[in-house]
């Protein structure tokens, strides 16, 4: 099935602008957009994006104990950030979400799978 909301190319054009090169640094592409990251505690919820009077933030809750499950988490936040039919400021991402888009073959797993 192919789509016009592709996220492949965006990760493809962020990667080579930031030279970015495997394993990917999630937390230096936070730091080039200056997005704040934070962990918190979030109930049901895996992760949160807010983009506020142009300060962009991610919550990540605080009970990701996995490395990769932060990164992959964060990645999938910065998608929300770069891809530019991502149009509302606030993103409440739960882990359904989070796997729905890796199964799509998403942003952040591009990212992953690099
Ligand atoms: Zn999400």
């Amino acid at each position: 099935m192919s789509t016009i909301s592709d996220p492949g190319p965006f990760a493809r054009e962020l990667l080579h602008k930031l030279d970015l090169k495997p394993p990917i640094d999630v937390f230096f592409i936070c730091d080039n957009f200056n997005i704040i990251i934070k962990n918190d505690k979030l109930r049901d919820f895996e992760a949160v994006f807010i983009l506020h009077k142009g300060a962009k933030k991610i919550v990540l809750n605080e009970n990701i104990n996995y490395e990769t499950r932060k990164n992959f988490t964060i990645a999938h936040e910065i998608g929300h950030y770069i891809l530019p039919w991502h149009k509302q400021t606030m993103y409440i991402c739960d882990s359904i979400d989070i796997q729905s888009f890796q199964s799509k073959k998403s942003y952040d797993s591009y990212f992953i799978n690099f």
